[in-house]
């Protein structure tokens, strides 16, 4: 799971001039606030949205629901952040005592036994590792602490280091038993690291007990990460992408009723090195940091998959809107270091003109 990641890849903009329309990304405009009540960033966005946002996942997690039963759905919220909480205590691999901690320091040794939900990450993180031909791979965590995005000073290793590094990595080494209650990483030295995937898993997990809950229409936002369902072509959900050369200007929007939306672009962790810019998002091929990309925007059924995809895209650089077009089932707003803008064409994307 990632610490307070950079970019609000959908953000908030001209300064959501239409209120209403972008009612469920003006949350983010609330406050942050601790787990101390559930008042403190509670709000309404709009007319029949109720809000709570607060601290977690490293970052600002936002619930909005549309509940006309507003007791019901103030409950639900509640939960849902305490949903939130449990399954970072499993997931994050910032947290000693996650699951993810323990496979990471018994890395080369035997099975261990994983609760269902860690073991659903890892099938998944597996299969969109493979989906995407390793772009995403969550088994990139030496080469993220190697390059100090995982604390520390952010620095250019030195080639050897990063080969030595690279060497490391492969989703292949994450191995499940049959029973599918025991993990392990099979290679010494191998750790996993959540951060590109996890946020769109756990959104996903906290709408499925919202809907299970009764609140006829919730998103659930985690930095560049949205699941949401409910919308109605009355009501759609708005989602505004972020111009990554402006921070909180809106360069598209487009009107979503249900599934995952997730942004990747490094417009926060990032150094200057080397004559240009380095940032978190790493190529495991390379074990450099990604370049073609400047902001992926990816819409798919569930946020677990617009997560892994956003990163594999951004991985993918110029190359991703010929990945895009090859696999049903995932869209994807692309800008591309040089300038260029795709989006893909079962997306109704209204653009507007970037600042200069
Ligand atoms: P995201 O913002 O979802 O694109 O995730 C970026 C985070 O995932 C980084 O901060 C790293 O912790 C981790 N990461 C970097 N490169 C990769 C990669 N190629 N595959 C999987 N995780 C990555
Ligand atoms: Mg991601």
């Amino acid at each position: 799971m990632g610490r307070a990641r950079g970019p609000r890849g959908l953000g908030e903009r001209r300064r959501l001039g239409a209120a209403a329309r972008f009612a469920a990304l003006l949350a983010l405009a609330l406050p942050a606030c601790g787990p101390s009540g559930p008042e403190a960033g509670a709000g309404e966005a709009a007319a029949g949205e109720q809000v709570v946002s607060r601290l977690a996942l490293g970052t600002l997690v936002s619930v909005v629901v549309r509940d006309p039963d507003t007791a019901r759905g103030r409950a639900a919220t509640e939960r849902a952040f305490a949903e939130i909480e449990r399954l970072e205590g499993l997931l994050s691999e910032w947290r000693e005592q996650s699951e993810i901690s323990r496979l990471n320091a018994g890395a080369g040794g035997p099975l261990q036994p994983v609760s269902a939900d860690t073991r659903d990450l890892l099938v998944a993180a597996r299969r969109l590792a493979e989906e995407s031909g390793g772009a995403f791979d969550p088994t990139t965590l030496p080469l993220v602490r190697l390059w100090g995005f995982a604390g520390g000073e952010p620095r250019v290793p030195s080639a050897p280091e990063i080969e030595a590094a690279r060497r490391l990595v492969g989703w292949e080494a994450i191995e499940l038993d049959a029973s599918g209650t025991k993990a392990r990483l099979a290679a010494a030295g191998a750790a996993i690291g959540l951060g590109a995937i996890g946020k769109g898993f756990i959104a996903d997990r906290v709408l499925a007990g919202l809907r299970r809950d009764g609140v006829p229409a919730a998103m659930v936002r985690a930095s560049g990460d949205l699941a949401f369902y409910g919308g109605t072509a009355d009501r759609p959900w708005p989602v505004g992408v972020e111009d990554p050369a402006h921070p909180g200007e809106i360069l598209a929007e487009l009107d979503l009723l249900g599934g995952g939306v997730s942004t990747s672009a490094p417009t926060w962790r990032r150094f200057e090195a080397d004559g240009r810019v380095q940032h978190h998002i790493l190529d495991p091929r390379t074990g450099s940091p990604a370049r073609g990309a400047r902001s992926v925007t990816v819409v798919a059924p569930d946020a677990t998959r617009s997560d892994a995809f956003s990163t594999a895209l951004f991985v993918l650089g110029s190359a991703a809107p010929e990945f895009v077009r090859a696999h049903p089932g995932i869209e994807a707003v692309i800008l591309l270091e040089d300038g260029t803008r795709w989006a893909s064409q079962g997306l109704a994307v209204r653009w507007r003109e970037p600042l200069p």
